[in-house]
């Protein structure tokens, strides 16, 4: 339709489109929990340095570095549009992912609000959904979500892999994921979902090695979590698929130059940490979330919607808890 910069979205170009199709099928083979995703936006204004979905920017003919961050496409017919595909007969609700893409609460849905459409067209048509987010935007789409879980299962999950309390883990995560809100705005957006009677499931993802895997920051972390009502926890280490690795590690190269051999060490030619690694990061949070009670809370925690992760390959290496 157009394209949109803003002076409240600084060095951001919005590209906004209408889509003609919004519900996205998972494959076949895929082990994922669900069947269906919907994704309001493309690109990323939250900037995640390892964000999976980079790639995909590439389609676009954008670059999955600073395009993604920067160049978002926003289908303003998304709500529309999936009304119009819940009402064939063909669909026989499935659980509804949101989130698995690109975050669709980052800042962006605050000038388009898509979410509130999107959300009531899946609860008019029976719909069970699962949101994750980093985005504390979600706080104001939490009355309408309590309305949509009277009538549908409603899964909420909320990213954090940085402590709040401690300051190099703070300026860690500015510097890495240099668009999201804060871990204690983020503490602050669990304990709110917690109070509105949900029962948020925390990734801990990605795991990034050597920089957020240490003991007593995980342990600082989950403590945080625990507090603030977390439900149960999922961690796993970074992954790094196609062109991401070379955007995060041409920021490794700049800001942790000494890491850089590790890296290449870590993941060699690949996209995902060793086995050894794999087993050691789950050998350390295993005692970590049980010490913090939040292993009991993640079994009782009930299906439809198991925290959502986008990658099929990544099942394999899923420490889930
Ligand atoms: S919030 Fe999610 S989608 Fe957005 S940049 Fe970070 S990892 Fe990617």
């Amino acid at each position: 339709m157009r394209s949109v910069q803003t002076p409240e979205f600084e060095g951001v170009t919005f590209h906004e489109v209408l889509c003609k199709s919004i519900l996205n099928k998972v494959p076949e083979n895929s082990t994922l929990p669900f069947r269906f995703t919907v994704n309001t936006f493309r690109g990323c204004t939250h900037a995640c340095r390892y964000c999976f979905a980079r790639p995909t920017h590439e389609y676009l003919e954008l670059d999955a570095g600073a395009d993604f961050d920067s160049q978002v496409v926003v289908k303003l017919n998304a709500a529309a549009v999936l009304r119009k595909e819940l009402r064939r007969r063909s669909w026989h609700r499935d659980v509804v992912a949101l989130g698995t893409n690109t975050d669709p609460y980052q800042r962006a849905e605050g000038r388009y609000r898509l979410m509130p459409g999107v959300i009531g067209a899946l609860t008019q048509a029976y719909t069970p959904m699962s949101i994750l987010t980093k985005g504390t935007l979600l706080r104001r789409d939490l009355p309408l979500l309590r309305q949509a879980a009277g009538e549908v299962p409603v899964d909420i999950s909320i990213s954090l892999a940085f402590t709040a309390a401690d300051e190099a883990s703070r300026a860690l995560q500015k510097r890495i994921e240099p668009g999201t809100p804060s871990a204690a705005a983020r503490l602050d957006l669990i304990r709110a979902v917690a109070d509105a009677g949900f029962a948020p499931h925390i990734m801990v993802a990605p795991v990034i090695p050597y920089l957020t895997d240490g003991v007593a920051v995980l342990d600082s972390l989950l403590g945080e979590l625990a507090d603030a009502g977390a439900a149960g926890v999922t961690a796993f280490p970074m992954h790094l698929r196609g062109a991401t690795k070379d955007w995060f590690l041409s920021w490794v190269a700049e800001e942790h130059p000494a890491l850089l051999k590790r890296y290449r060490s870590l993941y060699g030619r690949g996209a995902y940490v060793n086995a050894e690694y794999s087993r050691w990061l789950r050998e350390r949070m295993g005692p970590l979330v049980a010490k913090h009670g939040l292993a009991g809370a993640a079994r009782e925690r009930e299906a439809p919607a198991r925290p959502v992760v986008a990658e099929p390959e990544l099942a394999g290496a899923l420490t889930l808890f």
